[in-house]
């Protein structure tokens, strides 16, 4: 991928013929993560679908072009921010992520972050916040909050395609940005000098 420089384009070579679990057979390419390598601030999705798998990039079908509007919203471009999502691999179907592919996922992930290094993570929908709060919360408890973690901030928020699927979403969904960009508009301290926040 073109616009990876420094480690992140070393780690995509590393990790683009990965066999580590069943979505390897079906897959059109390993869809690894792009934006701005060294941004502040970390989106993470679900699973590439259709359109992922195709291009090669996270979120480029209809979740991806309301993430875009839903950015410029809040006054963030993709140039800003760096997009990954918890599964390099689209499921067949688009199913949700099975536990054994996410466990045979997760180091990338955890390695991206160390290879970015932001300092908000915000993880859209169940399996990227339980992953990163590593608790098994749903998001309708923990949406358009900021958990400390040791690291960074983890920014959970309702995945856009939720508005896509169920029109009743919409609202709630533009309201976790509008929480974002207020979350973000403070003056953060470092994360790993505040004390570990109680989750629930
Ligand atoms: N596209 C992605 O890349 N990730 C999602 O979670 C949804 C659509």
């Amino acid at each position: 991928m073109a616009d990876l420089p420094n480690a992140l384009q070393p780690f995509h070579e590393a990790i683009k013929d990965c066999q580590k679990c069943a979505l390897a057979a079906g897959r059109t390419q390993v869809v690894f993560g792009s934006g701005n390598p060294t941004a502040d601030i970390m989106f993470v999705g679900e699973a590439p679908g259709y359109y992922e798998d195709k291009e090669g990039r996270p979120f480029v079908g209809a979740a991806g072009k309301l993430l875009d509007s839903l950015l410029q919203e809040i006054g963030l471009q993709r140039s800003e921010i760096f997009i990954v999502n918890v599964l390099k691999c689209r499921p067949p179907q688009n199913r949700d992520p099975l536990p054994e592919a996410v466990e045979a996922c997760k180091p990338y992930l955890f390695h991206q972050i160390e290879l970015v290094k932001p300092r908000v993570i915000c993880t859209l929908g169940n399996f990227a916040t339980q992953l990163l709060l590593e608790k098994k919360v749903g998001i309708t408890k923990v949406r358009g909050q900021s958990f400390q973690m040791q690291d960074y901030f983890v920014f959970p928020m309702l995945h856009p395609a939720a508005a896509l699927h169920r029109e009743a979403f919409q609202a709630s969904v533009r309201e976790d940005f509008q929480h974002l960009r207020a979350f973000l508009d403070q003056d953060l301290p470092p994360a790993a000098s505040q004390e570990q926040m109680q989750l629930l």
